[in-house]
């Protein structure tokens, strides 16, 4: 295995807050793999930022009445806040109005433009005869060719995925007035995707470690056979286009964007007093780059950016690495529906974060997580989780053992005689599920880890049950405190397997186990604890929530 790992994680719209899709799509699966991988003793780089240029941002913009600048950075400020508080752990998340990021871009586009990879070209696009302007990607909307969906956009299918120009759209209308927009010829810079095809599909084909979602879809695409796409737009917020003669026209998002996630690296490397370590995460071809996103995102991930790389890397003696895995997830739903603002079908991570802990969401999306289809939240499944599985198997193992020995043994860990058979077999049992968990989360089986975790957990009870040490306590002292520092050993190989999902109630742990210092210093092992060992005073790690309050949420939701 690698000694580091360069993790992208998708750049999120700064023209809204976040909804617990979002987070169960990418931003939970980055963090816990990241949070593994460093626990497992490698150097991590995980970058995003917020997306603050093209038409998700205006057309908020124009709606409050507000320069596009100013929903960007609003949005920015409220994603920080949100990763800080959910733990999601980035070493660096910036943001596409950043001097680096232009220059970069013009860097790209400059250079596959030498290469003619990009060229100048006339196309025939929307314009409104009302509103007296071109209509980019969102300010047009009409029905998906693809799936039949009636609010699709002039960018992409918010239903199947289906990446689209407003052109491909059956009964397109201006987004602004409603009018059906006429065509106009105009010129463009194009990314010349079709030369890349053959050595896309040659490519990826050898990829059959990616999920076979992502795979089937992408080589489906590439078995179409791509077209040529126009990567800049009639606006004026975004970046500009380093030539000459083009001021009423930017580079387009999805062309800058991806370019962010080498941006973030050298921007990171600068930030920390060392401006080319971004090459050792990305010129070494030993070094794995992990991409996490939505599944509406995996054509930008495994066609774009793999084309303008490759195209980017002829000639070049550096050769940046493509994409090792994007491990794409299925959409996280509500009521059967992807999430949506308008319908308020969606739980908003800053309202959630008023109101309830970060580790019981991070628990329940990482057990639902939609690795390979399309799941759905519900109030009540994450109340029924919460109380059933964190509070009653875990917190409540923590918490009896914990408390037990903290009063009966001196606030120590009690000195074990002898361990019987039984005792060494929880121990071993504990210690390949931690290194199960491990497997599975470097294969991205997010779901089958907490759940290995979880199985581990519900042994340990059975044993506690079996061995009842608050039975044992004045009949048999001696096999008392072997039972209990045998749950404190497993108690102690469970706080690592669940701490890359449960960041926050884990640190807390370590701390009850007497240990100082971040969890993260330990490493991915498991460690049998020291007998004498002092331990804090436990307190519990988990609330139970009120079934009656469940019907409360669920009717805030939308149908
Ligand atoms: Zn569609
Ligand atoms: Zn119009």
């Amino acid at each position: 295995m690698a000694e580091r790992v360069f993790i992208g994680v998708a750049w999120p719209y700064a023209n809204g807050p976040l909804h617990t899709g979002h987070i169960a799509g990418a931003y939970l699966p980055a963090d816990i793999f990241a949070r593994y991988q460093r626990l497992a003793g490698r150097d991590v780089l995980m970058v995003s930022g917020s997306d603050q240029h093209g038409t998700p941002i205006t057309v908020r913009a124009d709606r409050e009445g507000l320069p596009p600048s100013e929903i960007a950075s609003r949005f920015h400020e409220e994603f920080l806040q949100t990763w800080q508080r959910l733990g999601i752990s980035f070493d660096i998340f910036t943001h596409t109005s950043t001097e680096n990021h232009e220059r970069t871009t013009h860097e790209i586009f400059l250079d596959l433009l030498e290469k003619g990879h990009v060229y100048p070209g006339k196309m025939s696009l929307p314009y409104c005869p009302q509103d007296k302007r071109f209509l980019p990607d969102r300010y047009v909307e009409g029905t998906c060719p693809n799936c039949g969906y009636a609010s699709a956009r002039g960018d992409q299918c918010d239903n199947c995925g289906r990446t689209l120009d407003a052109s491909d759209l059956q009964d397109p209308r201006c987004r602004l007035c409603g009018t059906r927009p006429e065509w106009r010829e105009e010129e463009h810079f194009f990314l010349r995707l079709s030369a890349f095809n053959d050595r896309l599909k040659e490519w990826v084909s050898r990829q059959t470690h990616w999920r076979k979602t992502v795979l089937n879809w992408t080589l489906g695409i590439l078995n179409e056979g791509l077209e040529d796409r126009a990567i800049t737009r009639d606006i004026d917020w975004g970046i500009p286009i380093p030539l000459p003669g083009y001021d009423s026209k930017r580079i387009y998002v999805w062309f800058e964007a991806v370019i962010g996630y080498l941006s973030a690296a050298k921007e990171w490397a600068a930030a920390n007093g060392d401006p080319e370590a971004w090459r050792r995460f990305w010129l070494d071809a030993a070094v794995p780059s992990y991409y996490f996103i939505g599944k509406d995102n995996i054509p930008f991930h495994t066609i774009i950016w793999p084309a303008m790389l490759m195209g980017y890397n002829e000639d070049a003696t550096e050769k940046l690495r493509l994409p090792f895995d994007v491990p794409a997830n299925q959409y996280q739903t509500v009521r059967g529906s992807k999430a949506s603002t308008s319908r308020n079908l969606a739980v908003w991570v800053p309202d959630y974060l008023s109101r309830y802990d970060p580790d019981p969401l991070r628990y329940y999306l990482a057990a639902t997580m939609p690795e390979t289809s399309d799941s759905d939240f519900t109030w009540t499944d994450f109340y029924r989780r919460n109380n059933d599985e964190l509070v009653a198997a875990w917190g409540n193992l923590v918490n009896r053992v914990l408390t037990f020995s903290y009063r009966n043994f001196g606030g120590a860990v009690p000195q074990p005689q002898a361990l019987t058979s039984e005792d060494q077999a929880l121990l071993l049992r504990v210690e390949s599920a931690l290194a199960e968990a491990g497997e599975l989360i470097n294969a991205c089986h997010f779901r089958s880890a907490i759940e290995a975790a979880m199985a581990a957990t519900r042994e340990a009870n059975r044993y506690l049950e079996e061995n009842a040490p608050w039975k044992l306590l004045s009949e048999d002292r001696e096999r008392c405190a072997a039972v209990l520092y045998t749950a404190i050993g497993a108690i102690s190989g469970l706080k690592v397997a669940f701490s890359p999902f449960l960041p926050f109630t884990c640190q807390q742990l370590h701390g009850f186990l007497g240990q100082e210092g971040p969890l993260e210093a330990q490493g991915w092992s498991f460690q049998r604890p020291a007998p004498g060992q002092p331990l804090a005073e436990p307190k519990p790690l988990f609330r139970k929530l009120e079934p009656e309050l469940v019907e409360a949420e669920e009717a805030k939701l939308g149908v």
